[in-house]
């Protein structure tokens, strides 16, 4: 058992709740940032009340940062909080730039002063990838973000590593292609069809709200963007093993964490729905309203580098994501 103290920022988040689960279990202090503005009831970390420590911190106040840098002298920093939803990222460049990317920093700076010899995770993209035209990209891969979410998550990636040479801080980072979990934001496409999948099952009146404020279920139907964008996608339970993995490192590095599979979203909603004997067809719209101005190239991620050195593998199949999501809907809509 370790006895170590770890700070994950945005502890309310999928992969930093799962990454407080496992951390717990392997004995760390945990120290899991939120911040005030927050009006999320927290479901992801409600199972675990006493078992981590909470403290208020925000990505755009250095002085919140300091404090609990200062305050818990942590041995490793996981950086998980982000503005994250990159749909959002064009109608908030500004904000996004401030948390994403300039929100790293104060993180680096709160760490070069105060604790040092501290190790840094970042939680770094595909998105910054973007529009490169390569049908499998790994860690050799040019950047090429091309969207406010990627650029940001891009400038944060490179003063990361650009803390490791300039300073020899031992600073790191997974570069993630999707994944997904019952802990998913609504907002994202995943949850966002799981949960219609089970309002629509469960003949439910009150549906929550889609990301334009409306009924998430209208008429019947779920409104999506574009069903044929594909994507690398994986659990992320097991994706938060491979963050502290990485950090478990003797050097520093930065590994791709990915399935090496590729799936439409369209190929979601099909096994979501065929799950409860449901025809997608009958309930899914593609509506031009939640399209992205720019796509980003339809890749997967080779994660050679992580399972030769870090012993990493994906074992959960796309199919069984989808339908383990759909189930935790079910039951947590039956309650
Ligand atoms: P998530 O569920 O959206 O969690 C993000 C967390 O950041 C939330 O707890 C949020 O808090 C917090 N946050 C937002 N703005 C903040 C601020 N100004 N200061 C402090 N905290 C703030 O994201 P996730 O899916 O777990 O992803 C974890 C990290 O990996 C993110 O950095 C994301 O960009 C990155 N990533 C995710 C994926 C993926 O497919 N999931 C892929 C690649 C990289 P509130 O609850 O208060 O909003």
């Amino acid at each position: 058992m370790s006895t170590k103290t770890a700070i994950i920022t945005g502890v309310s988040g999928q992969d930093a709740s799962y990454l407080a689960d496992l951390l717990v279990e392997k004995g760390y202090k945990v120290v899991g940032t939120l911040r005030r503005t927050s009006e999320s009831e927290r479901a992801n970390i409600k199972h675990l009340k006493g078992k981590i420590v909470i403290e208020y911190a925000d990505l755009i106040d250095s002085s919140s940062l300091d404090n609990v840098i200062q305050k818990h002298q942590p041995d490793e920093v996981y950086n998980l909080a982000a503005q994250s939803v990159p749909a959002d990222s064009w109608t908030h460049p500004i904000y996004t730039g401030e948390v994403t990317a300039l929100g790293v920093v104060r993180l680096l700076e709160s760490i070069r002063r105060f604790v040092p010899a501290c190790k840094f995770y970042q939680g770094s993209s595909r998105e910054i990838f973007g529009g490169v035209h390569q049908e499998v990209m790994d860690e050799q891969t040019p950047f090429l973000a091309n969207n406010p979410y990627g650029i940001a998550k891009l400038y944060a990636h490179l003063m990361m590593r650009n803390y490791r040479e300039s300073f020899g801080m031992f600073t790191c980072a997974g570069i993630l292609f999707n994944h997904e979990s019952p802990r998913r934001g609504l907002h994202f496409v995943s949850r966002k069809i799981t949960t219609a999948v089970a309002c629509i099952k469960l003949g439910i009146t009150d549906p929550p709200l889609d990301e334009s404020g409306q009924s998430l279920v209208r008429d019947g139907k779920v409104h999506m963007g574009n069903l044929d964008a594909m994507r690398d996608w994986g659990y992320a339970k097991e994706y938060v093993d491979a963050m502290w993995r990485i950090m478990q490192q003797e050097k520093p590095d930065d590994y791709i964490i990915a399935t090496n599979t590729l799936h439409s979203i369209k190929e979601f909603c099909q096994i979501a729905f065929a799950h409860v004997g449901l025809n997608w067809e009958e309930h899914v719209f593609s509506d031009d309203a939640f399209k992205r101005p720019t796509e980003i190239t339809a890749s997967r991620g080779d994660f050679g580098k992580a399972k030769r050195e870090l012993g990493w593998e994906p074992k959960v199949s796309f199919e069984e994501l989808a339908k383990l999501m759909v189930d935790a809907d079910l039951e947590r809509l039956r309650k």
